[in-house]
């Protein structure tokens, strides 16, 4: 018989203990929850204005780097939206857009001037800096943020750790996943036993087939 059994939970971190999952299954798991569970990532950024002292290239690498809080119900990754277009849909996309003005003070741009065209897909906090801005320097950009996953490009990680630990007992193992806020960390368990599996009851009877055999 194999389980799943919350430990221990807060707004980061969860720890189940999985019973009766063999190691392989246990490790793909684990790998899934670091890596291939879809979040959302600014993937392009079209530049209007920049001229702080930050390259192009380093201010879109910067806005790529924010974690954005993602709504995995309504949201298709690219390859598999209906759209089935390179520019995307609004299934699929969702623009972002920051215009800091003309400052007339040295200030640093937070993400809380970055605004979405939807509620739901934002960066996880008001306060991550993004640039710094000299009197007279401006910064006005478009990004276009889509769902990828952590085996493409680090960004799309959804986990910042996820750790697997033995226990004393046989086929029991502790896994621990600690998000970087743009899924919960109950929600990535749960996108990936989905994955491993078509949902919790498929990925049990794959196990208990497997143990049959
Ligand atoms: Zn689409």
């Amino acid at each position: 018989m194999s389980s799943l059994e919350v430990m221990s939970k807060d707004e980061s971190k969860i720890s189940v203990k999985l019973k009766g999952i063999s190691l392989q299954y246990s490790n793909a798991l684990r790998r899934l929850c670091l890596n291939g569970v879809p979040i959302f990532a600014i993937d392009t950024v079209d530049i209007i204005e920049n001229s702080s002292v930050l390259p192009d290239e380093g201010l879109a690498h910067r806005l790529g780097l924010i974690p954005i809080k993602t709504d995995l119900t309504r949201f298709n990754e690219p390859s598999k939206c209906d759209c089935q277009s390179e520019v995307g849909c609004s299934n699929c996309k969702v623009m972002l857009v920051l215009d800091s003005g003309d400052s007339e003070i040295t200030k640093t741009v937070l993400t809380d001037e970055l605004t979405s065209e939807d509620d739901s897909i934002k960066p996880i906090s008001d306060k991550i800096p993004i640039v710094q801005l000299a009197p007279g320097q401006r910064v006005k950009v478009e990004c276009y943020a889509r769902l990828g996953r952590g085996r493409e490009h680090a960004k799309w990680n959804s986990s910042n750790i996820a750790t697997l630990i033995e226990t004393a007992k046989e086929d029991e193992r502790i896994l621990t996943v600690e998000s970087t806020g743009a899924l919960t960390p109950e929600e990535i368990i749960l996108a990936g036993v989905s994955e491993l599996g078509s949902g919790l009851e498929d990925f049990k009877n794959m196990i208990d087939q497997l143990k049959e055999e």
